[in-house]
């Protein structure tokens, strides 16, 4: 270990910085946040810096820096663009046993500053040795992804109770259990959402009753259509701590990867046709598990609110007084569009966008067809592709020119993506010369022209196929 870490504690104590640029700039706002009485030295300040100083929250010395300013600091900061002053304050402060950072320069300093990923009152800070700066920076930006932004909510609220666990329970494995079960079920989240009152109300019962148990919850998470890279942070998160995930037929291998190695997997597919497990099953299943005080993540593909009976999913778990959660996923129209080029609207073709299902009810396609053959707007068609030829025909059958544009893209963001553009008059034949299968999109409108000049995707991805018919 080339250097020690520790956190300093520097409220309210003087501190100087040599220098009145951006980078000064940018220390001194580190300074501050730590509640530091800051003074800067230098001829002239930045316009942000002046302003601070106008404001009071720092003070300005002008001029050329001086041995004597340092008499009395708890912290010295050399960021001046000319290694010569830098070096007289490393010089100075190091004789007077104060500790000295001049930035980005390792040799003259005495101490260096990490990167920071601040959850105050959880701070993490990452130090490459001075060596490769960009390296802790990178390390920090995978840190930042990873915690989530309430994490220091949640440590504030946790250390609001820890006297009264200790109080309550004498055993240090009973401690330890009882603040898992909150720090990582549904108490937690509750915090992290904001909702102070509701996890006070849970901690209270739970003190009262002495109970350690975990609590078990669902988690309805949206898994985006396919790229785990386009998953959020926060379902990679409950994926990471999930006892249980229900996945189906959606959901990419690669995503349940990113589960957590020892959650049980449970397939609960959903072809159209062969239901591997009915819908009731499913839900009921749920409920047992989290009885169990198991943490569920029912894993859907794209956004659970979208064509991905969540309604449904969460009307059981809240009669039977389970508590759940669910996480919003990029839906696959979205996915299908940007890795497409087809924009949804835009100001000259669409000035709106209608998502509805190609799925047969009672026989036929049951749709609203004289509002969505109406000029100017964009429909996408999901769970279209078995009926493509029966959709595009009701299209021009209510009125919809036979030429208007229209696209398939079959696994939207994944390496297999393919994309058909033509007509609503070739789309089906298309569809079959090239047997594009589920999961696929259908785009009808305008903007469908768009998609040659905007797809930037197959240009990087090469396995990616663009297919122009008609
Ligand atoms: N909740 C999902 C939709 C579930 S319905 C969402 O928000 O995306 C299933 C349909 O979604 C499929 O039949 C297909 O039309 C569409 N779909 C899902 N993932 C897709 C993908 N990667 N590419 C194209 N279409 C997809």
């Amino acid at each position: 270990m080339d250097y020690f870490p520790i956190f300093l504690k520097l409220q309210d104590q003087p501190c100087l910085i040599v220098g009145g640029g951006e980078v000064a700039l940018r220390k001194a706002r580190l300074l501050l946040a730590a509640g530091a009485r800051v003074r800067v030295v230098a001829p002239e300040l930045a316009p942000e810096l002046a302003e601070l100083s106008a404001q009071g929250r720092l003070a300005h010395l002008a001029g050329e820096f001086a041995a004597e300013q340092l008499a009395g600091q708890r912290l010295a900061i050399a960021a001046t663009d000319r290694r010569e002053i830098n070096r007289q304050v490393s010089e100075a402060a190091q004789a007077l046993g104060i500790p000295v950072n001049v930035v980005d320069d390792p040799e003259l300093s005495s101490y260096i500053t990490p990167a920071i990923v601040d959850r105050s009152p959880l701070v993490i800070a990452v130090s490459s040795g001075g060596g490769v700066p960009v390296l802790a920076r990178l390390l920090r930006a995978r840190l930042e992804s990873m915690i989530p932004a309430g994490f220091g909510q949640l440590a504030r609220f946790a250390s609001g109770f820890r006297e009264r666990v200790k109080a309550r329970f004498a055993d240090v494995n009973q401690r330890r259990a009882f603040w898992e079960a909150v720090l990582e079920g549904p108490l937690a989240e509750a915090v992290m959402n904001g909702d102070d009152a509701g996890a006070t109300r849970e901690m209270e019962r739970r003190l009262a009753a002495g109970d350690a148990a975990p609590a078990g919850a669902v988690y309805l998470v949206g898994a985006g259509p396919g790229n785990p890279d386009l998953l959020t942070f926060r379902a990679l998160r409950l994926m990471q701590q999930a006892d249980v995930v229900l996945y189906d037929k959606l959901v990419a291998p690669e995503l349940l990867e990113l589960a957590r190695r020892d959650a049980e997997r449970v397939y609960v597919g959903k072809a159209r046709a062969n239901h591997a497990l009915p819908q009731q099953d499913i839900n009921l299943l749920m409920v047992r598990l989290a009885q169990e005080g198991k943490r569920v993540l029912r894993l859907k593909g794209g956004d659970p609110f979208t064509f991905g009976r969540g309604g449904e999913e969460i009307d059981t778990l809240a009669a039977h007084g389970i508590a759940f959660e669910v996480v919003p996923g990029i839906t696959s129209a979205s996915g299908a569009a940007a890795y497409a080029g087809i924009p949804l609207t835009h100001r000259d073709y669409a000035q709106s966008v209608t998502f509805v299902t190609g799925h047969r009810q009672d026989g036929s396609i049951q749709l609203d067809w004289p509002a969505l053959t109406r000029p100017a707007q964009t429909v996408v068609v999901y769970m279209g592709v078995s009926t493509a030829a029966e959709l595009c025909q009701a299209f021009i059958g209510h009125g919809k020119p036979a030429s208007t544009p229209a696209a398939v893209v079959e696994w939207a963001t994944t390496a297999r993506q393919r994309t058909l553009t033509g007509t609503l008059a070739t789309l089906p034949g298309l569809i079959e010369e090239y047997r594009v299968a589920s999961p696929a999109l259908i785009i009808v409108g305008e903007v469908v022209e768009l998609a040659d000049k905007l797809a930037w995707y197959r240009r990087i991805e090469n396995s990616a196929v663009t297919i122009q018919g008609g």
